[in-house]
């Protein structure tokens, strides 16, 4: 049984009063869902610290964005894994496709990222998915296997207990252009046997795959309750408890 997992990607949003909050307001949704589901919150990282202090003793766990491949050195606007796991992070988003565009992040950065996330102790959502053109031109699972052959190159079945995929279709984000239950399907469970080729039939069994890209509460139920969907990886609706809540509880739901 894999658990599922409801992480909120606050991107470069929040101030210091909001992100106080924003966490108080899923604190008591996080408490009646603890067993049922894990929660991870992925502020800015000014905002990182506050965040971990708000949800001590609450099942809410707090991730970084983003992170580099060295333990510390001359990389002027950079943070590490190991400043991450001090300050109480439990989890990094890699790869993320706005990473992969705008400050374009390949897979090999990706990868080394990946490893320095592992050996430091963090876990690590690795984000893969196409673009509009590319599934048009039906290049997806051809970009699925790029992104996640380049991303997780060397990295062990052991090691693969604390990687989250997370599939992001690019056209589907901030856009409210949601994939249909049966396009998330296929492309999870297309990743799904991916895992199970590169690894083993345990590994695929065990590895939980979020989808991301305008989930919302309306749409979170039908999309988690498919059979190869673990979880979301939520941008925009994890900015606000009134929409996250919801979709905890979907997540939640989804394993009764
Ligand atoms: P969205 O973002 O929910 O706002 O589409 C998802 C993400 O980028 O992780």
């Amino acid at each position: 049984m894999r658990r599922p997992i409801i992480a909120g990607n606050w991107k470069m949003n929040t101030c210091r009063e909001s992100a106080a909050a924003l966490i108080d307001g899923l604190k008591s949704e996080a408490a009646q869902s603890r067993s049922d589901v894990e929660i991870i919150v992925c502020p800015p990282f000014p905002y990182l610290s506050l965040a971990v202090s708000q949800a001590a003793g609450s099942c809410i766990q707090v991730g970084g964005q983003n992170a580099w491949h060295e333990d510390s050195g001359a990389f002027t606007g950079e943070t590490s894994c190991p400043m991450l796991k001090d300050i109480g992070c439990q989890w990094v988003i890699l790869g993320h496709s706005e990473r992969r565009q705008i400050n374009k992040e390949c897979d090999s950065l990706i990868n080394k990222k990946t490893h320095k996330a592992l050996a430091t102790g963090l876990g690590v959502i690795l984000c893969v998915g196409e673009l509009l053109e590319q599934r048009e031109g039906n290049q997806t699972e051809a970009v699925l296997e790029e992104q996640m052959t380049g991303g997780l190159a060397d990295v062990s079945a052991d090691d693969m207990a604390s990687v989250v995929i997370a599939y992001e279709p690019v056209w589907a984000i901030g856009t409210g252009k949601v994939a249909t239950e049966d396009q998330a399907e296929a492309a999870h469970a297309f990743l799904r046997s991916w895992l199970e080729k590169r690894f083993n039939a345990d590994v695929a069994a065990a590895t939980r795959i979020l989808y991301g890209g305008s989930v919302k509460p309306d749409n979170a139920a039908g999309l988690l309750g498919q059979p190869n969907v673990d979880g979301a990886l939520v941008g925009g609706a994890s900015l606000k408890p009134e929409l996250f809540n919801p979709i905890i509880q979907a997540g939640a739901a989804s394993v009764a």
